[in-house]
């Protein structure tokens, strides 16, 4: 019987899905006409083989079944320190024994041509050491976000996938989602005028103290490097460039319990070069979900602007209307393209590394109480 999770044969070559005047580019890695090949030469995959790393929410709810619509790309195999998640994923979705792997044996990848790209989805504390092991092992890497806990590991992870020669993704979906790019496309070409103004909030309840998520060591901070960097994004694919300034404080503890050890929320403003200024909101002790732009001649809102579909928006000429999209099939695509093509990745590592400088600046406002400014 054929694998569930094989690779599906397709011979499309640059079907594009053309969304508001930007495209995203779905084509699939071969050509019918197949040239000859060199005897010495590796034959050229038709559907990259992705391994997930961590099986944890994110990997199970949505990377999963991301990963039964995609085109370029398949699920090829599994990392996971739970012996019961491995068996369940290998009979469920027909994974082979040689393509799983625990946290020790992890580095063993290099040895397995069906593994492409592997997907690291662990707690943030974990980003760098399995990118940087990934990266070794000779593996194309998409790593979740936040890219990491500080700018040096960034850096330290840009440089392990150059050295090894790999392309390095942080997996910031919106810059697939079509309500997302068009705002881009609003504000970056100006098409209501200049921006002004930006304003953004992402929150939701937190309530279990049991969760990495609140612990520093393993999140390297609260909601703001969970869901508030999504606001810190926006923000700057709003403008289409980086922040001179940022302030921030720190919100009201109302649970003293559970936040101990990272901030239950945090309010932020950037500011830019042409005076524009955008200002986000976080928190673990609220609900919001929205990105609202205002121009020189018009404005527009996105609300829910960052959740896994449904997003709605409007502008003052009148309501968006866009397809729903698989933004993380999309993604893992897009990046199994630009890994065949040996093209760069629209969401690179250095994209990671800017916000972490951001984020990082934000903390630093709030704990001095003052603007910090950043030079790039
Ligand atoms: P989760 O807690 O549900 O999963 C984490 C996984 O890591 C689990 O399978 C867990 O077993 C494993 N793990 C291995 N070692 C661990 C350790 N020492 N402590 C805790 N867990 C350990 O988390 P999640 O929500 O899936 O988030 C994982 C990553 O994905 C985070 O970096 C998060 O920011 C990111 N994420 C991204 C999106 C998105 O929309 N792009 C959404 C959710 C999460």
């Amino acid at each position: 019987m054929k694998p569930k999770n094989q690779p599906r044969r397709k011979f499309l070559i640059n079907s594009t899905l053309a969304v508001s005047g930007l495209s995203l580019g779905s084509s699939v890695l071969m050509s019918c006409n197949k040239p000859q090949r060199k005897a010495n030469e590796k034959p050229k995959k038709e559907s990259l083989g992705v391994a997930l790393v961590g099986l944890g929410s994110y990997a199970t709810g949505q990377l999963l079944p991301a990963l039964q619509e995609t085109k370029n790309c398949h699920l090829a195999g599994i990392v996971t320190g739970t012996p019961s998640k491995a068996e369940e994923w290998m009979k469920k979705h027909n994974i082979p024994q040689a393509n799983v792997y625990n946290y020790d044996n992890y580095d063993q990848l290099a040895k397995n041509d069906d593994i492409d790209i592997v997907y690291v989805v662990l707690p943030n504390s974990m980003h760098a050491e399995y990118t940087i092991r990934a990266a070794k092992a000779g593996k194309h890497v998409i790593c979740e976000k936040p890219m990491a806990v500080s700018v040096k590991e960034c850096e330290d992870m840009i440089a392990a996938c150059k050295e090894n020669n790999v392309q390095l993704s942080i997996g910031y979906r919106l810059h697939f989602e079509p309500y997302n790019l068009k705002v881009a496309e609003l504000g970056q070409q100006e098409k209501l005028g200049a921006v002004k103004n930006i304003s953004g909030a992402h929150s939701f309840h937190l309530n279990d103290p049991k969760r990495w998520r609140v612990h520093h060591k393993m999140s390297g901070g609260g909601p703001l490097m969970d869901v508030g960097i999504y606001v810190v994004q926006g923000a700057l694919y709003t403008m289409g460039q980086n922040p001179i300034e940022v302030s921030a404080q720190y919100g009201k503890i109302t649970k003293p319990e559970i936040f101990k050890d990272v901030e239950e929320s945090i309010d932020f403003t950037l500011k830019f070069a042409n005076g524009s200024v955008a200002q986000g909101t976080t928190s673990y002790q609220d609900s919001g979900n929205f990105l609202n732009g205002e121009a020189e001649n018009g404005w527009w809102k996105l609300q829910p602007a960052y959740a896994y579909g449904g997003i709605s928006g409007e502008t003052s000429e009148g309501k968006m209307d866009f397809p729903e999209v698989n933004q993380q099939a999309l993604q893992m695509d897009d990046f199994a393209l630009c890994v065949a093509q040996n093209k760069p990745t629209r969401v690179p590592g250095e994209m990671g590394m800017r916000d972490m400088k951001i984020i990082t600046a934000i903390y630093e406002s709030a704990d001095q109480n003052k603007p910090v400014k950043l030079q790039w």
